[in-house]
This record gives structure tokens, sequence and C-alpha cells, in this order.
């Protein structure tokens, strides 16, 4: 070993040393940070199908790739890092000797080849990474992007080490060929050869340039090591137990949408006919009352910002942004993590369960950070502000495109939940729609004998659940569906439609009530739990004696659709739900309806979020309005997965919109860029949302808002008088 051996074997064991030992105590406090949270023992399920998810969306990035170009250029990079970790490893042995290598598969071609197509390949994805941040950066001409409010920092750090450590690896090589110690032929490894060519030929250029690869590693993971909030960096390794924890690993995508998780106290459901607020959690008042799946989530965010470019409530003006709250949520946790590590924090009586002595030694931030109110105003101190709270749709967008599966909605009406069972805290306009559900049980307060209003006029009778001896379907008719003016026309086109088919159906009637997602999804689940065992027990005993195959409803409303076909197995009741445009699209391809007059004047369709997004039905109604129209469906640019919120959802339709642009109108004006003169939706609430919006532009006589089954019903009886105008919303 000559002098510069001894000098650079010397630096990288001691810079390894140091950065190894930081590593175990940073991947120490992370564990121990995550443990903080509450339990979730369901996350340990299916543990077959969870490694299966894992392996796909990580090694496929099946969902990286919904971003096209992004996606292949990080795949690149993933494979570069781990694939290239080798090399990495192979560099102590060179920065020992200069014509060193890793034994055995050191001195494979097959090896040499392959890190050397995936140095390129890394070095070109590391490259387009990194001018898409700097084009995307928050500080460019024309404002806010994807990255705004992202450490921008820890971004280029992030990728400026990558693209060294590659550089190096070619130059290692270089200085191998050069010196005429390489060992892999030209065809193989030919831009190795070609950074041979012009180095010079110096004897321990290989060591020297190794020892800068393994400081530079080194340095990236003492870095790492020192911030342990850094996700750009930390998501290396945390996205992978990440989704293999995620909610439902089943699900092709979007584990964290459709149904909402039930509200649970140490890991179990709460019944509330048993839950005492004084022993029971009730939602998240505090950020170690998240489960540690939700402190994994936080950990994880690479700060990416996909989720909030697709954020209505971010697009619009609001304060809601699902990344920045994200890590509002981490910096909290690990700021307040000494004193929780301490034995601090308060019982569900709000009384601290610390003693003096056990807080003395911890410094005044991590006491005050503890002091933190969850969600509260900035003068307040609080965390989360409540307007960001509030501004959330649920629509799903973040969730959807979250490349490491982190369940947002999930987090964000756990918090919810909290501030209206226990503090009573909510936007005071949504009050009314909550007394009119417990007191009337509809969001409009309308009286419960008028529930069948709708089916008068009406040239054929509307069975009743109990009137008929079988029906096929049960027509779940919905709140909107039955009081709301212009979503009782989509009943009635729904209700004619499956008549003219000949599908037997039955309603309950007056025997029905409101399904409880607005409930849910504001965060009472006291409320909501209480019109769902009502309605379970009506479907129930309105189904008895099928099995699940056969106890099938079919629904208008979207949000009645995935309450009832995704959480009321949480409450023992199992249903086949389909939404009206399923069953309307098989209607038609069967031949039972046949479109007869295609509607013209161009039509576009609006995805509504608990229909496509939530529930990934996105053929169904294009197939209709596809047999009914003339012409081609036009789709405005933000369609299926990535559609854009009508800006009701999440309970919002009963709150005030009082922060920025209105989402209805972003909406509107997107659809009515398309030129189509119709503009259909299949959800009541999307109906209302963007008539509204129509209106207010003054387009309501240029452009009409209705529901796909309106359409359908227009196409295959032309005759049936068609022109009723929107009717102002009831109540
Ligand atoms: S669910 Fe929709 S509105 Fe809520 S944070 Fe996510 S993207 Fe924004
Ligand atoms: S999409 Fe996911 S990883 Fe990216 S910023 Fe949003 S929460 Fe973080």
């Amino acid at each position: 070993m000559g002098s510069v051996q001894i000098v650079t074997t010397i630096l990288a064991a001691a810079i390894t040393a140091v950065a190894v030992w930081l590593a175990v105590r940073a991947v120490l406090k992370m564990v121990a940070v995550i443990r903080l949270g509450q339990p979730a023992p369901e996350r340990f399920t299916d543990r077959l199908v969870r490694a299966k998810t894992m392996l796909v969306e990580t090694a496929g990035h099946t969902r990286m790739l919904k971003w096209g170009v992004v996606g292949a250029a990080h795949w690149f990079v993933m494979v570069g890092f781990v694939v290239l970790s080798l090399l990495v490893l192979e560099a102590y042995f060179e920065v020992v000797t200069p014509t060193g290598g890793l034994p055995i598969i050191g001195h494979w071609t097959v090896f040499g080849l392959a890190t050397e197509i995936i140095g390129v390949l890394g070095l070109v994805g590391i490259l387009v990474l990194m001018a898409i941040r700097l084009r995307n950066r928050p500080t460019r001409p024309g404002g806010r992007s994807r990255f705004t409010g992202s450490t921008m920092w820890q971004g280029y750090f992030v990728e400026w080490i990558v693209l060294l450590v590659l550089i190096f690896g070619f130059v290692i090589r270089g200085f191998k060929v050069a010196t005429d110690h390489f060992e892999y032929p030209f065809w193989a490894t030919p831009v190795s050869h070609a950074v041979g060519a012009v180095l010079p030929d110096w004897h321990d250029g290989a060591s020297v340039a190794a020892v800068i690869k393994i400081i530079i590693s080194m340095t990236w993971l003492i870095v790492i090591s020192l911030n342990v909030t850094m996700g750009v960096a930390w998501h290396r390794f945390l996205a992978f137990p990440n989704i293999f924890f995620k909610r439902e690993p089943a699900k092709p995508a979007g584990s964290g949408l459709g149904a909402l998780r039930p509200m649970t106290s140490q890991g179990k459901p709460l019944d509330f006919e048993e839950a005492d607020p004084e022993k029971d959690q009730f939602g998240v008042a505090h950020v170690e009352q998240f489960s540690w799946k939700g402190l994994l989530d936080f950990s994880t965010c690479t700060e990416c910002g996909r989720c909030q470019s697709q954020c209505p409530a971010w697009n619009t003006g609001k304060p809601l942004s699902p990344k920045l709250l994200v890590l509002s949520l981490r910096d909290h946790a690990y700021a307040k993590a000494p004193y929780l590590l301490a034995g601090g924090g308060k019982d569900l009586t709000g009384e601290e369960k610390a003693t003096a002595a056990q807080l003395a030694h911890l410094d005044v931030l991590a006491l005050a950070e503890g002091d933190k109110p969850l969600i509260g105003t900035a003068e307040s101190g609080g965390v989360i502000d409540p307007d960001v709270l509030w501004s959330c749709t649920t629509c799903g967008a973040c969730v959807e495109q979250c490349p490491v599966d982190i369940e947002h909605v999930d987090h964000i009406v756990d918090m919810r939940r909290y501030q209206v069972l226990i503090e009573s805290s909510f936007p005071s306009e949504a009050g009314v729609m909550l007394r009119n559900l417990e007191n009337k049980g509809n969001p409009w307060g309308a009286p419960q004998n008028t529930r069948e209003d709708w089916t008068k006029g009406l040239d054929f009778e509307v069975p009743r659940v109990g009137e008929v001896d079988d029906f096929e379907y049960l027509f779940w008719v919905g709140c909107a569906g039955a009081f709301e003016d212009r979503a009782k026309k989509t009943t009635r086109a729904v209700a004619t439609l499956l008549n003219e088919a000949g599908v037997s159906f039955a309603i309950l009637g007056e025997g029905e009530t409101c399904s409880g997602d607005p409930a849910r999804r504001i965060g009472n689940e006291f409320v909501f739990q209480m019109l769902a065992q009502q309605n379970v027990e009506t479907l129930n005993e309105a189904f008895e004696g099928r099995d699940r195959a056969k106890r099938k409803i079919v629904a208008t409303c979207p949000h009645c659709f995935n309450t009832l076909g995704n959480e009321y197995g949480q409450l023992g009741g199992e249903f086949e739900v389909v939404h009206h445009t399923q069953l309307l699209a098989h209607l038609v391809s069967s031949g039972k309806l046949t479109p007869v007059q295609p509607v013209d004047g161009g039509v576009t369709y609006h995805d509504p979020c608990y229909l496509g997004r939530h529930n990934r039905v996105f053929a169904a109604p294009r197939e209709v309005l596809g047999d009914a129209i003339a012409g081609d469906l036009t789709e405005m640019p933000r369609n299926s997965e990535r559609s854009f919120c009508c800006g009701a959802g999440g309970a919002r339709m009963w709150m005030e919109e009082k922060i920025g642009k209105r989402i209805n109108v972003d909406r509107v004006e997107e659809a009515m860029a398309t030129g189509a003169k119709t503009v259909a939706v299949g959800c009541p609430f999307c109906s209302t949302m963007l008539s509204d919006g129509v209106n207010g532009k003054g387009a309501g006589e240029q452009v009409e808002v209705i529901d796909v089954a309106t359409v359908l019903l227009r196409s295959v009886k032309p005759e049936q008088p068609q022109g009723e105008k929107a009717a102002p919303i009831a109540g």
C-alpha cells in the first residue's frame, strides 16, 4: 500500500465511521418518533399481498409513471441508487489499491456492462430531474409551482450528490482505463473507456477518485442523518415500509380513497353506544394521536408537491396544500418528540402526563412545541390553521397522486373528528346541516313525508320495497335525489329509463334516510353511525334472505354509492352497489335501451370525485354518453383520475367558500372553454355546483349542466318533454 492509499484508506474509514454512527442514531430516532403513534393492527394483515404491492409499486414505479417523463427519469435514478451502491462498496477496495475491485462479481463483464448502462441512464435521469426542479422552482417568473413550500436546498443537495457520485464512478473507471488496469472490454464499457482516453496515466488516480466518491456519499449520509425530516432523501428507505403498510394493499391505486377509516381508539374501532370521551380517543387532538402509520406517512413525504399541484383548494387560493399540511405535521411531530419521549403529553382529560422532574432537562423549544395546539390560528401558535382543515373537499386528488401512498384524507378527517365531536368547532353554517341530519334525516331539513314527491307525474308506478314480491335492484334515491329540484330530474330520468328497460326495481320511499356521508366527512362520526346503522337495518330487512350477490342497490349519488358500497360493511351492511351510469351502460350495451336520437351541440363530462377517483368508475358514464351524443365526447384537460373537484365534497357543500376563487367557477371555466353546450355530470352535488357556476357566469342560456341519465333519456325518448330548466335549490 502506497502513501496515497494509506491516506485515502484512513479518510474513507474515518468519514464512514462517523456517517454510519450518525445514521444509526438517526434511524433509532425516527423509529422512536414513529412508535409514538397509536396502534394500527390492521396494517399487519395480508402480508403477501402487501409485499407484492410494494414490489410492484417500487420496482415498477406504477404510481410515479403516471407522470411519464418524471417517472421514467426517477426510475433510472432509483435503479441507479440500488445497483450503483455496489460501486460505492467497490470504492472501498479501490482506496486500498487503485486496481482493486469487488470480489467475484467485480470481474464479470456482465457486471461491468450492467453498471455502465445503469450509470449512463442514471446520469440522464438525474439531469432530467434537475432540469424539471429548476424549471418548476417556486422563485421562477410566473409564480407558484408544485415545489412551493418544499425545502429546495434539500432537493438540490440530493440531486447534486447523485450526479457527483455517478460522475466519479466513471472517473474511477477512467483512471483504471488510463493506467491499463481496467478489466472490462471496450464494447461493454464505452463511456468508461472514453473518460479514460482523456485522463492522465496516474497510478493513484483511481484511489483518489474513489475516496472523493466515498466522501461525497458519506457527506450525504451525514447530512440526512442530521436532518431526519429530510424526506426528499429518506423516502429512498421509508417508501418501502410506507407502501407495504398502506391501508388497502390490494387496491390498484389510491389505497386511502373510497371508504374512510373508522374512528379508532387504541387501534380499535369505536362504537358510539359504548364510547366514552374520557377513556376513548375521539379523533386526533395531538400529533401523537395519529397512528404510527400516520407518523410514518409524514416522515416519508418526498416534498415532490404532486398532491399540491392537483389540490382544488390550493389551486383556487385557499391556504390548504396537502403537502404543506403533511410537512407541518411532520415537523411538529419531530419537534415535539423529545417532550413526548420524556413522558410528556396530555391525557384524554387534558392533564399533563409527565412529572416536573421528567420534563426538567428538556429544552424550551421542545416544551413549547408540546404546548402548541394541533389546530389553531397562527396567533394561537397552532400547527394547522382551521382554514386549512376546513378547506378540504376530500376530493382525493392528493391521495391519488402521492407516489408513496400517503393517506391525506384520513388524517384530515381524523383531525376534523376531534374538532367536531369534542370541541364543537367547525364552520358555523354547517351546523344547520348537522341539526337537519339529526332531526330530519336529511341535510336540507325537508319533511320525511315528501321523500316520494319526485314520483309525482310519472306515467308509471314506482314500486316500494314491501309492496312488490321481488325486485332486482333497490333504487337508493338519496336526499338530493328526493328533495333537490335539479337532482329530482335525474331521479325521474333514471326511474324512467329503468322502467323502459324492464328492470325490476323498488324504492324505500320514506324508509330511506341520509346515507351519512356529509356527517362523516365533516367529522361527525356520531351522526354518521346513527344514520348508517338505521339504514343498514332497513336495507338488511329489505334484502332479508338474499346472499350478497343479490343484495343489489343502484344509487344516483356517488356519495351514497361510496358510503353504501364501501363503508356500510364497517357496520354490518354488505351490499352490491352500482352507480346508475354503470347500470345504464349495461342496459344500453345489452340492447335493453336504445338511443335513437343523438344529443348534439357538443358534450363534455365532469368526473365526480366520489365516482371517479374514489371508486374508479371512469368508463361507464363515458360509454353511456358515447352512445347518446352526436360526435365524440369533448374531454376537459383535467379529466378521469386528474379530474378537478366541483367544490362540494367533504361537506363543503354546506360551508361558505370565503377564501380565494370559487372552485366551481374554476371548473366551469374549464368546461366552458371546451365549447360544449352540455356539461354532463353524474352527481347531484356536482350538478348544483356547476349549474351555479354556469349561471354565475351568465351563461345559463348557452350551457346546460345535466346528468348523464338525462342525456341518455333525451336520446332514448326524444319525444318525452325534457325542457325543464334548473330550478333553485330547495332548502
Ligand atoms: S382531498 Fe382534495 S381538497 Fe383535500 S387536500 Fe387532498 S387534494 Fe386538496
Ligand atoms: S404527493 Fe405525497 S410525497 Fe409528494 S409532496 Fe404530496 S404528500 Fe409528499
